[in-house]
């Protein structure tokens, strides 16, 4: 660290300390040149990254579409509100995990789809429904075939073929899931 006076590269630590809370440092340094001290903060960065749509535009990490994109997805559905929240914080964890600066919001979406997966089946399939744009019946047999069938071990379960070679189409909608919009689905 260069000394901010005479912008010597030779400063030396002098003291080091832990802040209370644990979640930084702060450092006395001094110039061996011109003799000031001054102070530095190590932190962690925390921060979450950028999301990037298809169209390859960029949008700040949002919970509260992250939320609406749940609570619209659970509409009338008998799933407590912790549960939500719980999940939420998950996706949340393993976004900041990531420690990636963007995140493509097709993969927030499939995130949001294993949440769902696991808090309610219909949910989970209202939201595939528009996440991977269901074009007819068959769709949605396939998909609720994927949540009735019982979870092999607990990897990843990722369908086999077909959805995979429609990537580029499935994502099309994606960028739509996490923007406020009329919900069609009051029913
Ligand atoms: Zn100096």
């Amino acid at each position: 660290m260069k000394c901010p006076f005479c912008k010597s590269p030779d400063t030396q630590v002098i003291d080091s300390r832990v802040s209370d809370d644990g979640d930084s440092i702060r450092r006395r340094r001094k110039c061996t040149s011109c003799s000031k001290r001054f102070t530095t903060y190590e932190t962690i960065e925390l921060r979450m990254p950028q999301v990037v749509k298809q169209d390859g535009s960029r949008s700040e990490f949002d919970l509260q579409k992250l939320r609406t994109g749940f609570m619209r997805a659970l509409h009338k559905r008998p799933v407590p509100t912790q549960l939500v929240d719980d999940a939420i914080a998950t996706i949340t964890q393993d976004v900041l995990a990531l420690a990636e600066r963007e995140i493509p919001s097709r993969r927030l979406g499939e995130m949001v789809m294993r949440e769902l997966k696991r808090l309610d089946q219909v949910a989970y399939i209202r939201f595939a429904s528009v996440y991977r744009s269901f074009q007819g019946v068959d769709d949605f047999q396939d998909a609720i075939k994927e949540v009735q069938r019982p979870a092999p071990a607990k990897a990843t379960s990722k369908a086999p073929t077909t959805k995979d070679t429609k990537d580029t189409k499935d994502t099309k909608e994606t960028d739509d899931l996490f923007a406020a919009k009329d919900a069609k689905d009051d029913r």
